[in-house]
């Protein structure tokens, strides 16, 4: 086998994605234990905010700017690298999670027992869907009183619109949590709250009916084990890899991340049936992996929020071939040669310059200003990958100027920070009025923030009565026939795209009912 066949096919790219609380921080911590990546719990920062506030989310960004590892964790454990892409928590930076899942391979889906599907949970799980990304859901805080496991299952399945197949099964919860009994191997974990479970509790029997359980279980616990297994067998399809690998099948296990509980068993089952590194959809054909070009695109940018230090980090997810260090790539965008003498590579919490990289890993390229997010690099190849989403703002405000000594820096700063991605940029061609769209009220506090301290503009921002950015389609005589009567309604995305701002769902009804010609969409793909 070619070297660079043996490293894709070592490779898993995967991110965990939860509602807030559910358990991401304490399980990613876990699995990196697992791998030896770090020594100590504690070691993985939470990224979450905690307290509504610019300064908080401030002081987390300038943490994450001195460790910017914290991005992606990359660990090997059984022969597999694995690149783990983080997400952050908080619900105001979703577009950057929606956008993550763009880079990775599969993903871990962590529900909290008591809660069940969270709101962060369905859209998170849409994105996913829209792409067909694999899917092994693990259900968390079984050390808790939580929901019965079968309503759990058919939340998700109801909620989330995909199947699911338990391949194991709590034993009672709570106080009473005994532990687990794994249904593909037939055997049983056994709980000890506070201990650490280790490879002698697990027990491995014939079957559920197998008499030895009757010594380990108290005699209700296992009459309902029984029945619960049976019925598992009668309802659900066995579990099928083909159904996981095509994002129709999610298979399901319960554990307590905290407890360290049920997480190996999640973690051999992944490197079981992950898949490595996937072809990837461009605007001209599918990229294979192992095509001997190197080719890649940029998912995430990360600025470094240290004045004395203005650089920027592109995130560049590698899709085929071999990344080089020095070597020379195309910028499509651009139409420009650019070689990159520091990448650097994620290997546990450090970063390292890395020689080279293969598909599914991650490099980080150190940016001035060249990259956007969406941007590809090839070995001269013209095309972009396709599929990473921006969806409909939900709160709109209009950037206001309030030092006009500053025009330039304010333009080129937000500029700048909506190629990021921190927020979308709307220009409404009358006035060339400004128009933020954000997901929540704290990237507005960033965004001024920001202008503030690393461009020298002051802003303000003035509400606006939008309710969602649709951008339209259709024919374009239909679509310039519509925008001609709407100046005060309609405005520009950053890639010249027409996008209408519905004051309200009603208004939005009433026009797709009066203008069945043009299509609204609340999503659209970034170039
Ligand atoms: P994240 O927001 O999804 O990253 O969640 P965290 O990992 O920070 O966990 C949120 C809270 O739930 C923390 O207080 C954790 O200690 C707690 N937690 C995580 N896993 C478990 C578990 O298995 N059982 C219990 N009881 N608490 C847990």
């Amino acid at each position: 086998m070619s070297d660079l066949l043996t490293e894709i096919q070592r490779r898993r790219t995967f991110a965990i994605i939860s509602h807030p609380d559910a358990g991401k921080t304490t399980l990613t911590e876990k699995l990196l234990l697992f791998g030896g990546a770090i020594q100590t719990a504690g070691a993985v920062k939470s990224n979450k905010i905690k307290k509504h506030a610019t300064s908080d989310f401030m002081e987390i960004e300038r943490q994450r700017g001195i460790s910017v590892a914290t991005s992606v964790m990359t660990f090997a454990y059984k022969g597999k690298l694995i690149n783990l892409l983080d997400t952050p928590g908080h619900k105001d930076f979703a577009e950057d999670t929606y956008r993550t899942l763009t880079a990775v391979d599969s993903v871990i889906l962590v529900i909290d027992s008591v809660k069940g599907v969270e709101e962060q949970t369905k859209r998170l799980m849409e994105v996913c869907r829209m792409r067909n990304t694999p899917v092994i859901v693990f259900i968390n805080k079984l050390d808790r009183e939580g929901r019965p496991p079968f309503d759990l299952l058919d939340e998700l399945e109801s909620l989330l619109a995909i199947r699911v197949r338990p391949l194991s099964w709590p034993i009672n919860m709570g106080r009473e949590f005994k532990g687990v009994y794994h249904i593909f191997d037939h055997s049983v974990l056994l709980f000890h709250p506070h201990e650490k479970a280790s490879d002698d509790d697990r027990i491995y029997v014939q079957d559920v009916n197998d008499s030895r359980l009757e010594a380990l279980l108290p005699e209700s616990d296992l009459r309902q084990l029984r029945e619960d297994v049976a019925l598992i067998e009668g309802v659900y399809d066995p579990f099928s890899k083909e159904a996981y690998l095509k994002g129709q099948l999610a298979p399901v296990f319960f554990g307590s991340a905290l407890n360290n509980f049920g997480v190996k068993e999640l973690l051999d089952t992944f490197i079981e049936i992950a898949p490595p590194p996937q072809p990837r959809m461009t605007s001209e054909r599918v990229v294979q992996p192992e095509e001997e070009k190197m080719t890649g695109f940029v998912f995430k940018i990360h600025a470094n929020l240290d004045p004395k230090h203005r650089d920027r980090i592109a995130f560049l997810r590698i899709c085929s071939g071999k990344f080089e260090r020095n070597k020379f790539y195309h910028h499509v965008r651009l139409q420009r040669n650019l070689r990159f003498s520091n990448p650097y590579s994620f290997l546990a919490q450090e970063k390292n310059v890395v020689e080279d990289a293969y598909p599914g890993d991650v490099v980080g390229l150190f940016d001035t200003g060249n990259f956007k997010i969406g941007d590809t690099l090839t070995e001269g190849e013209d095309f972009y990958f396709t599929g990473i989403p921006s969806f409909s703002p939900e709160i709109f405000k209009e950037l206001v100027n309030k030092d006009p000594m500053k025009t330039k820096q304010l333009e080129k700063g937000i500029r700048q920070l909506t190629d990021e991605g921190v927020a979308q940029l709307f220009i409404q061609p009358q006035g060339n009025r400004k128009i933020i769209g954000c997901v929540g009220e704290l990237q507005f506090e960033v965004i001024q923030y920001r202008l503030l301290h690393e461009y020298g503009a002051s802003c303000a921002f003035v509400p606006l009565p939008f309710y969602k950015a649709c951008w339209l389609r259709g024919d374009e005589k239909d679509i310039e026939a519509f925008i001609r009567f709407k100046q005060n309604q309609v405005a520009k995305d950053k890639d010249g795209r027409w996008v209408y701002m519905a004051q309200s769902e009603w208004f939005l009804q009433t026009e797709m009912q009066n203008h069945p010609e043009i299509q609204f969409d609340f999503y659209a793909e970034i170039h």
